[in-house]
């Protein structure tokens, strides 16, 4: 790999291009934050170093955020960060406190904004030893890609009783002979090609790089047709027109090949939303990268998280053409806040995803194992001996832990 000077990741929409030394901006967050981000980073820096023998090393660059930078520079989130992250156009997050007050801009807002962070993606993988409602927790295995721009979380409604809703009331009525009860509450929902083919191509792309066999377009198309419907077919088209050569459809899968999946193909197909929600529960096998619009995909996210019985060891990330943010699916969790007890592998499952799409596959299968192998022998933190009934390591000790088995594996 040919290095910059800087270690500038490219991103793009062919894949990432990351320098054998990288800059990667972080901040340890607020409440468990610095002690779970220190933990993961030494994990994630043990792994790097086993898979590459010092040829590949991560520049580590903190960044103010957060509580911390509020009492220093009076904001939580300084311009100097801002920029930092734009140049590098990534950023390893411990969780952050939201603020109670105004005038605070979330980092998370701001850079999903800015950066365009279209898509939402959650890895969910069963790791054995984990408390799972599931007869057979093995089989979940999903990562779900959800799109983070559209549908109803542009925020466009108002109350019933709002000038607004009367307004759309009577063009609705004049224009097009539809009636809306006067007590109805009143909401838009757009989806748009755009914005659904560059995260299908994201999920595709995913797919094709990482050997996974399937992937499911959630949607409530048979209801929602132009919306939802729309999100479906135009997901097709990309999967069809830009990458017939590596996948089938489910009715290709039966008319031209019997229904034995043809060697080196990941099968393409789509799910009504409902029966998806209980399908992943019943049948978690037939189901691998997961692509949804936003609010399903809300939805997708925290059921799949259940499934594992523990959405405390989940990360993930928001990712865009032009960057990325990678963070643990949980908060700041403060009462445990320098006690040495948070369990460190939310915000470590966020840096092994980090690694894969930095293409650093070897580094990232390294952690994997490690956590694997932790769960094995029962060297848990405190949330999760609790359930075990074994004792507790502390948030040190257990990355100590995870870093010696990097090192012997
Ligand atoms: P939370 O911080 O996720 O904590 C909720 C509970 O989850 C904790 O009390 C603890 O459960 C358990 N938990 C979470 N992470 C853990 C860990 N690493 N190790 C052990 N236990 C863990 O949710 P919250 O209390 O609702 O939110 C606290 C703050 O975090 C809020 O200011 C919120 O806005 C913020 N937040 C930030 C982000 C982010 O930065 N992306 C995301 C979510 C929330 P038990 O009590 O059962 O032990």
């Amino acid at each position: 790999m040919e290095e910059n000077k800087d270690g500038i990741i490219s991103f793009g929409k062919d894949g990432w291009k990351t320098p054998d030394n990288p800059t990667i901006p972080f901040t340890y967050g607020d409440g468990i934050g610095p002690e779970i981000t220190a933990a993961a980073k030494s994990i994630i820096d043990a792994s790097v170093e086993k898979a590459y023998g010092g040829k590949k090393k991560i520049n580590w660059l903190e960044v103010a955020a957060g509580e911390e930078a509020q009492k220093k520079y009076g904001t939580g989130l300084p311009d100097d960060t801002l920029e930092t992250i734009k140049k590098y156009g990534i950023i390893f997050k411990g969780p952050l406190t939201t603020p109670v007050g105004s005038g605070f801009r979330s980092l998370n807002v701001t850079l999903r904004v800015t950066m365009d962070l279209y898509a939402n993606i959650r890895p969910v993988k069963y790791i054995e030893g984990l408390d799972s409602p599931l007869k057979y927790p093995q089989k979940v295995d999903m990562i779900v890609f959800r799109e983070n721009t559209d549908d109803i979380y542009t925020g466009i409604e108002w109350p019933y009783n709002s000038a607004e809703a009367e307004k759309v009331r009577e063009f609705l009525k004049s224009s097009l002979d539809i009636t809306i009860d006067p007590d109805a509450g009143i909401g838009i929902k757009p989806i748009g090609k755009a914005k659904t083919q560059r995260i299908t191509r994201m999920a595709i792309k995913y797919a094709v790089d990482n050997n996974r066999k399937s992937i499911t377009v959630m949607h409530k198309g048979n209801i929602m047709k132009y919306t939802e419907g729309a999100f479906k077919d135009w997901a097709y088209e990309v999967a069809t027109k830009e990458f017939g050569d590596k996948i089938i459809t489910e009715e290709e899968l039966y008319s031209k090949h019997g229904g034995q999946m043809p060697e080196g193909k990941i099968l393409f197909n789509d799910r009504i939303a409902d029966n998806m929600l209980q399908q992943i529960i019943t049948k978690p096998e037939l189901y691998d990268v997961i692509l949804a619009p936003n609010l399903n995909g809300d939805y997708v996210s925290d059921a799949c998280g259940a499934l594992i019985g523990d959405i405390g060891v989940l990360g993930g990330a928001n990712i865009g053409d032009n960057g990325a943010m990678f963070e643990a699916a949980h908060g700041t969790a403060p009462k445990y806040a320098g006690k040495n007890v948070a369990n460190p592998m939310g915000i470590l499952k966020a840096g092994e995803l980090m690694l894969t799409f930095m293409g650093w596959t070897e580094a990232a299968d390294l952690i994997s194992k490690a956590v694997e192998k932790a769960m094995k022998e029962r060297k848990v933190t405190s949330d999760i001996a609790r359930f075990m009934g074994v004792d507790a390591l502390g948030t040190k000790e257990f990355a100590q832990y995870l870093v010696d088995a990097v090192k012997s594996a």
